[in-house]
């Protein structure tokens, strides 16, 4: 069985609520929501971070992007605006080791982050 948490939400034998997917990525809800819309937009493809995307990674990582505007487009959040983060490694409070957007809104958020 995979051991990544996130792999097996995409294998399915995890359960999550779905809110968008398309051949190369998912996109689910956050399990601990953090503002009124919290939203995780993963690659299928096992990376453990944006630090290990490579070259070959610059298509993946704009449509990743890409699936949160349009996320952010169908809930509404796009003219009060929103945040995108990726967490990476133990100092950026990484806790799932499988490369993922959260993206965040429905509240006005603060900065600099925690
Ligand atoms: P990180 O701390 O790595 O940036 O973010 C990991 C996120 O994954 C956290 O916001 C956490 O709430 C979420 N999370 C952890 N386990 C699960 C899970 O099993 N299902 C879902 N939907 N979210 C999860
Ligand atoms: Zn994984």
């Amino acid at each position: 069985m995979n051991t990544c948490i996130f792999c097996r939400i995409v294998e399915g034998s995890m359960p999550a609520k779905l809110v968008r997917q398309d051949e190369l990525s998912l996109a689910f809800e956050d399990i601990n929501p953090q503002a009124p819309t919290h939203i995780l937009v993963i690659p299928k493809r096992h990376i453990r971070s944006v630090q290990e995307a490579g070259e070959n990674d610059a298509g993946l990582l704009g449509h990743l992007m890409l699936a949160c505007k349009e996320i952010a487009k169908e809930r509404g959040l796009a003219e009060a605006g929103y945040r995108v983060v990726t967490n990476v490694g133990s100092y950026g409070g990484q806790t799932v080791f499988h490369l993922h957007f959260h993206l965040l809104g429905g509240r006005h958020m603060t900065w600099p982050p925690g």
